[in-house]
């Protein structure tokens, strides 16, 4: 058997199969890389949205990220839905003993429905224990706003928030463009700390968009397993969330699911 990178999600699962871990999980299978999981909370959720949210214990992320550390060294790892101050430290004290390279951090704090999916008094800690550990951190708009502590509204706006959240020292800022209000093309922002690099794609007009944000770190996080350098490994990244979001299943009542097949 020929060799395979090997990528981890820590996150929430979505009992739906649309966002979080399934989301993540059925990103790395496309993309050819092996996927790894340590869950952080159960959702019970479906195409209307988050119905219950119960977190896993502290001790059982530990223990899912020791088992995982001290066998199965992943080549890249995304985070997503973290929920507390307690599991953010359980994850950042994990990276850092182990050593793991290549941290994709999606800053999940909101689902598309509204529930609530990091407890606001965690954000503090996501920047101060995570980011510094992080390659890069992939927020949308309302929450780069957050991690940066100002308002967007304009493409200068987006840049000085890159430059403000490039100061927890995570080495690349992926800012993404889905959530401005204007009709046109949508553009993504790679800062590196120096330059940006804008990625644009055409709108798309859909309501299927569940678990975008998910699948699109889980695809920059096989990207970078598979040896892809972080403007490559975004580059396809986008190409697959196009794609993604271009075919999204009318599944569900709701608000169906982003199409994960490549
Ligand atoms: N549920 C879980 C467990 C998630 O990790 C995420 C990720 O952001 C979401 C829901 C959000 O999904 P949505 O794309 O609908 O905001």
């Amino acid at each position: 058997m020929a060799p395979i990178a090997k990528a981890l999600t820590i996150a929430g699962s979505d009992s739906g199969g649309g966002a979080g871990i399934q989301a993540d999980l059925k990103t790395f299978q496309e993309l050819g890389v092996y996927g790894m999981s340590a869950l952080t909370a159960i959702t019970a959720q479906n195409t209307l949205g988050v119905h219950g949210v119960f977190p896993v214990e502290t001790a059982a992320v530990t223990a899912q990220l020791q088992a995982i550390g001290a066998d199965l060294p992943p080549d890249a790892l995304k985070t997503g839905m973290l929920f507390s101050h307690d599991r953010i430290q359980a994850v950042a004290e994990a990276i850092a003993y182990f050593k793991w390279k290549n941290v994709v951090v999606d800053p999940v704090m909101i689902a598309k429905s509204g529930a609530q999916l990091l407890q606001h008094q965690a954000l503090s800690s996501l920047k101060s224990s995570l980011l510094p550990l992080a390659e890069a951190v992939t927020p949308n708009i309302p929450e780069a706003e957050l991690l940066a502590d100002q308002t967007i509204a304009t493409m200068e706006d987006r840049k000085e928030a890159c430059r403000r959240i490039a100061e927890t020292s995570v080495r690349y800022v992926i800012l993404k463009g889905g959530h401005a209000s204007d009709d046109g093309p949508v553009i993504d922002l790679l800062f590196d700390g120096f330059d940006f690099y804008e990625m644009e794609g055409a709108r798309i007009a859909t309501r299927h968009t569940h678990g975008t944000g998910c699948t699109f770190s889980a695809a920059i996080t096989a990207g970078l397993a598979n040896g892809l350098d972080m403007q490559s490994a975004a580059l396809q990244a986008k190409a697959f969330i196009q794609a993604a979001i271009q075919n999204g299943l009318n599944i569900g009542t709701g608000q169906g699911p982003t199409n994960h097949f490549a």
